[in-house]
């Protein structure tokens, strides 16, 4: 068809935060599922990639899926599913590691990053945190997808697929839909309200500065509250010089609609813009966290969408992932 496709996911790692609903899920709730044919998946093979425990990564495939349905996603629109459940993913992940170079691999921040950690820990790096672009490229390019929509975080990943699409098809024929990566206006990167030079990220061990969809608003408000500002006392944006406050700054224009620098106008003391903040957040999540109670009451449900949604992921992946097989010699 002549539709617009669009392809994103979350990863099964940890509790959604505000991070991923701000960067990426409520974009793909009010927008995206409206003007395009839209896929929505939870990448458990993803999760795979450092240490895990299964029982948690099963269960938190589940509690990912649900919080996207009580984040908006509507299932007669769009498609949510569970990846692991399409091995077209894994088939033509294969194919992405025999067009991609190692060197491209290496040259990835994230996995310059995790691996750093993993060995300061001490740990070992497993194989597939390297080729994880390769898989990422593979959930993209299988459903011939346009857009992905996307935190900054992985801007770097969808231009590797981009790469890794118009390579294969210079060197085996025109077989895939070459991607771009969109990035929401404002918080494309929201911080940890602890360590605001680092971002708010689900897996991270530290848990104060990260507010969870789920989380109460009692809780909200005091991880707000507790948020670090920098030095100084005028509310003024700026990114590099002030971080906390700018983090907090483009939550509330997240949650509120605003400018971030025409919302530090309006304030003349860090309290009153954090209250402000804490009661936008929590006005943010109120809805998802109602609809996740209720979906949680129902599993016969979430079990009937992904279900659904994953039947039809494999019929719109098959054809092209089969092509790509052909277009390689098998
Ligand atoms: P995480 O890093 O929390 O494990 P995922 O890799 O599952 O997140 O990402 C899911 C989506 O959420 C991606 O589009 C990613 O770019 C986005 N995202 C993750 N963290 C943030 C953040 N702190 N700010 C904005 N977007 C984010």
């Amino acid at each position: 068809s002549g539709r617009t496709r669009i392809f994103s996911g979350v990863k099964p790692t940890g509790h959604l935060t505000l991070g991923n609903y701000l960067g990426a899920v409520r974009g793909w709730v009010e927008e995206d599922q409206h003007r395009a044919e839209a896929l929505f998946c939870v990448v458990d093979l993803h999760a795979l990639t450092v240490d895990h425990d299964p029982a948690r990564v099963r269960r938190l495939t589940r509690q990912a899926a649900t919080l996207l349905l009580a984040s908006g996603l509507d299932p007669e629109v769009c498609t949510v599913f569970v990846q692991s459940r399409v091995d077209e993913h894994a088939r033509l992940s294969y194919l992405m590691e025999c067009t991609a170079s190692d060197g491209e691999m290496r040259r990835m921040i994230q996995y310059k990053e995790k691996t750093a950690r993993e060995q300061a820990r001490g740990g070992s790096v497993r194989l597939s945190l390297l080729t994880y672009p390769a898989l990422m490229a593979a959930d993209i390019l299988a459903y011939g997808a346009h857009e992905v929509p996307v935190g900054e975080d992985q801007a770097q990943h969808v231009e590797l697929t981009r790469d890794l699409a118009i390579r294969f098809n210079q060197r085996y024929g025109a077989t895939f839909v070459v991607p771009r990566a969109t990035v929401p206006k404002v918080a494309a990167r929201v911080m940890d309200l602890q360590e605001p030079t680092s971002k708010m990220g689900k897996s991270h061990d530290r848990t104060a500065g990260i507010v969870y969809l789920l989380d109460e608003p009692e809780v909200v408000r005091k991880k707000v509250m507790r948020a670090v500002t920098d030095g100084g006392s005028e509310v003024v944006y700026d990114r590099a010089e002030r971080p906390g406050l700018a983090n907090l700054l483009d939550v509330l224009a997240a949650c509120t609609g605003g400018d971030p620098e025409r919302l530090a106008g309006g304030y003349d003391a860090y309290g009153a813009l954090k209250k402000d903040v804490a009661e936008a957040v929590v006005e943010t999540l109120r809805p998802v966290r109602e609809r996740h109670a209720a979906l949680a009451a129902e599993p016969g449900y979430v079990d009937e969408v992904l279900g659904r949604g994953a039947e039809r992921a494999r019929d719109m992946a098959r054809p092209r992932v089969d092509a790509a097989y052909r277009a390689m010699g098998l």
